[in-house]
């Protein structure tokens, strides 16, 4: 591949490279390079792995000087070419969060309930089916665990509220984070004089508002300079951002619980989804975005149905935990 367009240098030697997902800065797979060995972090799809493979020839790293593959979470735009990719990578480690690493291990799950929701064919288009990762070459990251690339120390952090089995990573070079899904969604199409706009994803189904606000604060707290984000990559201005996505958080499960109460079940989702795009268009103009609402639906219609299916959940698993529990005998 001579066409090195898909990678940018995004500082400290953190590179973005684009996974070809979905379209142009949409998925990003970060590559960090320290001392002639590299990191990655998320992976993409099965069909992202060529990129990554010609992302370092490019960079001047060979596969065997690979140390880490690091997944944020399991979600198949994140993980789907974890295995396909370890596979070329003969000296590499996997980094998962713990609850992550049965699926990566054992994929079958994740790949039946993918299939299930999209249908094989699309499932298969748009992933491709996820490979196992040898148990030996996994190892499972809890909170404050951390792992070493030619002396440059990352952190691990369990990150609640996009997934439960998110995990967050600290760079002790630079303080920066890889922040996955949790630290929203912000598309340079929609920056505004330079500067980005970002909302939580809510994506099903294991959304959780109180979890989210709770790994927000904590990555705040950290005072990063920069967060890396999957969609899509380097953010700065992280305070102005973060508070954001904290309203934002607020306003989804305002919300969801408004059309809960407005609307029979059987019109719930419908009206989730409206009241989303309703939100999401408000708030990209309110930001200062100039793109006409229709170029601004293009852009995020995949995330306005995505996350108003995971209120939808939300919704739902609320309702079953607070339904009346039969008396105990
Ligand atoms: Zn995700």
């Amino acid at each position: 591949m001579d066409d090195t367009t898909f990678i940018r240098h995004a500082g400290d030697g953190v590179f973005s490279v684009d996974s070809g997902y979905v379209r142009p800065r949409f998925d990003a797979i970060h590559v960090v390079v320290e001392g002639g060995r590299a990191a990655i972090v998320d992976t993409g799809t099965r069909d992202s792995v060529p990129r990554t493979m010609a992302a370092l020839e490019a960079l001047g790293v060979p596969p065997e000087r690979v140390d880490w593959v690091i997944l944020t979470h399991v979600h198949l735009d994140h993980a789907g070419g974890a295995g396909h990719l370890m596979r070329r990578l003969p000296a590499a480690r996997l980094a998962v969060h713990p609850r992550g690493a049965p699926h990566v291990v054992s994929p079958e799950r994740l790949w039946a309930g993918t299939v299930e929701v999209y249908g094989r064919e699309t499932a298969e288009a748009t992933y491709g089916e996820p490979v196992p990762v040898p148990a030996d070459r996994v190892v499972a990251m809890d909170d404050g665990a951390t792992l070493e690339l030619a002396g440059r120390r990352f952190e691990c952090l369990d990150a609640p509220g996009h997934a439960r089995h998110h995990l967050v990573l600290r760079d002790g070079e630079t303080g920066h984070v890889f922040a996955g899904d949790t630290f929203g969604i912000s598309y340079r199409e929609l920056d505004a004089d330079g500067r980005a706009f970002a909302f939580p994803s809510s994506t099903p189904v294991q959304f959780d508002p109180d979890a989210l606000r709770a790994t927000l604060a904590r990555i705040l707290a950290l005072e990063p300079g920069a967060v890396f984000l999957t969609h899509w990559s380097r953010i700065d201005d992280v305070p102005r951002v973060g508070a954001t996505l904290l309203r934002l958080v607020d306003a989804y499960e305002s919300l969801a619980l408004a059309a809960r109460t407005e609307v029979a079940p059987e019109a719930l989702g419908e009206r989730l989804e409206r009241d989303m795009d309703a939100l999401l268009l408000r708030e990209v103009a309110a930001h200062g975005c100039t793109l006409a609402p229709d170029a601004v639906r293009g852009l995020l219609e995949m995330d306005i149905r995505l996350n108003a299916a995971g209120l939808h959940a939300w919704l739902q698993a609320r309702a079953r935990t607070d339904a009346p529990r039969p008396a105990a005998r």
